[in-house]
């Protein structure tokens, strides 16, 4: 039996249900319950939350938001392989957890889940980016989730707490720091993980700001800054032009220097930027 709850070691239920970690999926493991314990208490207090996890593998993060005390969990796994494994979870904890064997950018979460909910996951590296992009990018806001606590590659962790001015500051750093507040919380070396990956992996807590910092439509600013960093060492003007032919007159009056590249812009410019764009469509 475990140290967090009556359910089996993580290493005997991998061997028990031949879980041989495929690369193809991102698969590296969490072995040690009384982490995935603590990254659950970084999820903040689960009591009267539903929790939304992506890729839970064995389960070990399961079992630690389960035993942190999350009223629901919808975990959604693409590996069929899994899904007994997931199903002595949900016997263990009745009524708290519902698996979904599917891929996550597939699935309607609001469809199982009610408010307030949390997002934890220690995301598979294939889908990670997209995920955070999308829950970072809703029309409406604030978004249906209360805080994301999402373990990353330490660099993609780095890039989304960026500053501006630093190497790492691109659309990431933008489009988090625009509607939440993201801290990293805990780092980890390859050694915490089975297989262990090829580099440092990092925690990253973000709460939703309750407004966007500046206004913008999240379908403009996302395409603006994904235009300015894809070549970012280019000047905005030349860097932006897919984005409008009058890109020229848009940067001039916000304020920006069409000569300027994107890692010398800050969020609020950039607000602006979408904001003329949206108004003043070519
Ligand atoms: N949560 C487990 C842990 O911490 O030990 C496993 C984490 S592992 C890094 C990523 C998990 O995401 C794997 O179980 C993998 O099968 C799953 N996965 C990969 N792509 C997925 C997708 N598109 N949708 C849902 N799950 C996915």
């Amino acid at each position: 039996m475990s140290t967090i709850d009556n359910l089996p070691p993580l290493r005997d239920v991998i061997a028990t249900h031949e879980l041989a970690a495929k690369k193809s999926l991102g698969q590296n493991f969490l072995l040690d319950l009384n982490l995935t314990a603590k990254i659950a208490r970084l999820a903040g207090d689960l009591t009267g939350a539903d929790v939304l996890e992506i890729g839970p593998g064995p389960g070990g993060l399961t079992r630690g938001l389960l035993a942190e005390g999350a009223r629901r969990v919808l975990a959604i796994e693409k590996d069929p392989r899994c899904m007994p494994a997931l199903a002595e979870i949900a016997d263990a904890y009745p009524g708290r957890l519902k698996t979904i064997n599917g891929d996550a950018l597939d699935v309607n979460p609001l469809e199982h889940l009610t408010a307030p909910i949390k997002i934890a996951a220690n995301l598979p590296y294939n889908v990670g980016t997209e995920l955070l992009v999308r829950w970072l990018t809703p029309p409406e806001w604030p978004p249906f989730w209360e805080s994301l606590t999402l373990m990353f590659q330490r660099e993609v962790a780095q890039r989304i707490v960026a500053e501006p001015g630093s190497k790492a500051y691109g659309r990431l750093a933008l489009l988090a720091q625009w509607r939440t507040d993201p801290r990293i919380v805990l780092e980890l070396p390859p050694e915490a993980f089975s297989p262990p990956p090829k580099v440092n992996s990092a925690v990253v807590h973000l709460t939703a700001l309750p407004t966007p910092r500046f206004p913008a439509d999240p379908g403009v600013l996302n395409k603006v800054v994904a235009a300015a960093f894809n070549q970012r060492r280019k000047m905005l003007r030349s860097a932006l032009k897919s984005v409008s032919p009058d890109i020229e007159d848009h940067l001039n009056a916000v304020g920006i220097k069409p000569t300027e590249r994107a890692e010398q812009v800050g969020l609020e410019a950039f607000c602006a930027l979408a904001r003329s764009l949206e108004n003043n469509p070519a």
